[in-house]
């Protein structure tokens, strides 16, 4: 009785040890057969998140916890030369692209394409960095320049130096600051709480990614250009240690 019964399978239907079905000739019925395809599914591998091993002294003494803050970094002078670093010291960093482009020129076998990426890394409270990176594939580009803004990360006061306002409260920039990068020229002027970013569009994504949320901005040149716009706006907010 059992023996018969349980050679059967789920339709009632008698299989071969192969657990084939009957011979279908043509492309058979959408969907495949019913029944051929009862193997267990492969599990989906998942991303694994990379590991940071430093490489530098410098990156051992931060893993270690011997270097507990950026600053300590910044005033004995030392170079950073691993984003894993910046990763560990200010772990709510956010990375954005700010603008990607292609590259095109001529060689003797044709033409080479390469991609372009310029990358924002910013903790929306007093850091911002701004990397660029190139390569032959887009993800790589942005890689590369993620990276490099990590590696270029640099504090910004931020403060209150609107006269309307008069708070100590960490919403603007201490006092108006200028910047350029090529033929771009930014000024950053402090304005009262409750105002703003009056920023175009991408000037104004930077600037909330480096903590400022009320400020009016006066910029000269190419602005479109990110590449010397971004560098004009890093300058400016690099100023703010400048002065008092
Ligand atoms: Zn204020």
């Amino acid at each position: 009785m059992s023996q018969a019964t349980q050679s059967k399978g789920p339709q009632g239907q008698s299989r071969d040890p192969r657990g084939r079905g009957p011979p279908v000739y043509g492309r058979g019925p959408p969907g495949g057969i019913k029944g051929t395809n009862d193997r267990p599914r492969r599990p989906r591998r998942e991303p694994v998140e990379e590991v940071w091993i430093p490489k530098t002294v410098l990156g051992k003494k931060v893993a270690s916890g011997e270097i507990s803050s950026l600053e300590e970094i910044i005033e004995s002078g030392l170079r950073i030369q691993e984003a894993g670093i910046i990763k560990k010291l200010l772990p709510d960093l956010k990375s954005e692209v700010v603008d990607v482009g292609i590259i095109q020129k001529m060689t003797a076998n044709g033409q080479s394409t390469r991609f372009r990426a310029i990358v924002a890394a910013g903790n929306e409270n007093g850091y911002l960095g701004i990397g660029q990176g190139k390569s032959k594939q887009m993800r790589i580009a942005i890689e590369k320049a993620t990276s490099q803004a990590f590696l270029n990360v640099s504090p910004i006061k931020l403060g209150c130096g609107s006269w309307e306002c008069r708070c100590d409260q960490k919403h603007s920039v201490p006092f108006k600051v200028r910047g350029k990068g090529g033929s771009v020229r930014i000024e950053i002027i402090p304005a009262p709480r409750g105002l703003g970013l009056v920023a175009g569009g991408k000037i104004k994504r930077l600037l909330e990614l480096a903590g400022l949320k009320d400020a009016w901005t006066t910029a000269k040149g190419s602005t479109p250009t990110m590449n010397s716009t971004s560098k004009a706006i890093l300058d400016c907010l690099r100023q703010t240690f400048s002065q008092g």
